[in-house]
């Protein structure tokens, strides 16, 4: 298979796990390139679940080799655990899971910063933050006062740990939070760096020497296009580019080397956390999404907010990332429904408007323009061949895909493996 960038074209949760897993078969190495243990992916492999926060669900594939890249800030602790969790499934990583060197980690003083930060907001100031000290660790990374992976490795560690608590132990006292025991920090972290050392690597060297010897490669984002720090509902986004040119900063593979970018996209919207959602549905038929669609947050287990299929959202996002096949997901979901609306433009001020609007003032006056189609109301996830499908499905599935452009290459009709309908990806 060719290099390939896969990101989510929504606000995340697009079911992008299991796309990956599918894809997983095709590729030699699988490198995750931003956010931190904030996402979850969530695959179910022969009838077992598994939840993965920072290790790329390809770590389920034997003999395929993972990355966790320089673009990812990486709590060491949620590795530690994720890494046991696994061995607890007879699944070994040592020797197939590498974290770069140059990647950032979410320590305990980051995380109680962002606790501590996200309880002083007022509610409606709350970014929908998970607390995972996610936000404090890339803010650390930016003011050049970050720890990095390969620092575990370096005689000075223990020191800059001092040193960082008692800087962290000072914010949290103003903020009238716990402060954190220096010695006990010092106690974790050289428990963790001793655990982990055998997985520190230079990912960049790695993913290079790799291409060049024909290997394939997959980089997978987490989270989504509307939630990228410069391209989404800023400043309701995430700290990290989520977005395909993400893919190459975030790893160190040359932009040159990648072949394809596949976006993974709801059959409809849903959010999680606060910020704008303009085809959001508060009533019966928001619930039932929500409900049959499962949609509750994989880490926090939060409802997510759902809504109709919003086309200039998918429009942008194929802009922004430069879509060449679409995974369309969880299409089942619909199945029971009568009616389906595709929110195709924006009223604003009584003008139609087309593309994505950056201002937040102008998104929040804008309302979707929809566009409606019958329902198929049968059973989609037993289908096997996409020409199987009922006609009203894949005239709406082909009307999505002819409003936001890019080619159809996988149709997810339920959550299990078996129920992904291929079509040339
Ligand atoms: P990710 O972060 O993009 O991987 O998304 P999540 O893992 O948070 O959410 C995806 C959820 O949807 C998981 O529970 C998947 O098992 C499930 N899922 C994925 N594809 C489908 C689908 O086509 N139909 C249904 N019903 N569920 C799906």
């Amino acid at each position: 298979m060719p290099n390939t960038i896969l990101v989510g074209a929504q606000w995340g949760d697009e079911g992008k796990g299991k796309v990956i897993d599918v894809l997983t078969n095709q590729v030699d190495i699988i490198a995750r390139f931003q956010g931190g243990s904030n996402a979850g992916h969530t695959v179910i492999a022969e009838g077992k679940k598994y939840v993965l926060h920072l290790i790329p669900s390809g770590i389920l594939h034997e003999g395929k080799v993972c990355i966790i890249g320089n673009g990812v800030v990486m709590n060491p602790l949620d590795l530690i655990e994720e890494i046991s969790m696994l061995r607890g499934y007879a699944i070994v990583p040592a020797g197939r899971l590498f974290v770069s060197c140059r990647s950032h980690m979410v320590m305990n003083w980051h995380r109680a910063i962002d606790k501590a930060d996200e309880a002083l907001r007022s509610a409606e100031k709350k970014i929908g933050t998970t607390g995972r000290g996610i936000g404090p660790t890339y803010c650390a990374k930016v003011s050049r006062t970050g720890l990095r992976v390969g620092d575990m490795l370096s005689a000075t560690f223990f020191d800059r740990i001092r040193e960082q608590v008692a800087e962290a132990n000072a914010r949290l006292k103003v903020m009238n939070a716990e402060p954190l025991d220096a010695d006990e920090q010092v106690r974790i972290y050289k428990e963790a760096a001793d655990f982990l050392r055998p997985y520190i690597a230079d990912t960049a060297v790695m993913l290079a020497e790799a291409d060049k010897a024909g290997k394939s490669i997959l980089l997978e984002g987490a989270q989504g296009t509307m939630l990228d720090i410069d391209f989404g509902t800023y400043p309701f986004v995430t700290s990290s580019n989520p977005t395909a040119g993400g893919a190459c900063t975030g790893t160190g593979l040359s932009p040159r080397r990648i072949d394809r970018v596949v976006g993974v996209i709801k059959a409809y919207t849903t959010r999680v956390g606060a910020g704008p959602l303009p085809t959001e549905l508060e009533d019966a038929i928001g619930e039932g999404l929500r409900q049959r669609g499962g949609e509750f947050g994989a880490t926090t287990g939060r409802p997510r907010r759902c809504g109709w299929f919003d086309a200039v959202v998918g429009r942008y996002s194929c802009m922004i990332n430069g879509v060449d096949f679409w995974a369309m997901t969880k299409l089942d979901v619909l199945d029971a429904e009568p009616v389906l609306k595709i929110c195709v433009a924006y009223e604003c001020d009584g003008k139609r408007i087309e593309t994505f609007p950056s201002d937040l003032d102008i998104l929040s006056r804008c309302k979707p323009i929809y566009e409606e189609m019958p329902g198929w109301l049968s059973e989609t996830s037993k289908v096997t061949h996409y020409e199987d499908l009922p006609v009203k499905a894949r005239a709406y599935v082909e009307r999505l895909v002819h409003l936001i452009g890019g080619r159809l290459g996988v149709l997810s009709v339920g959550p299990a493996r078996e129920t992904t309908l291929r079509l040339g990806l």
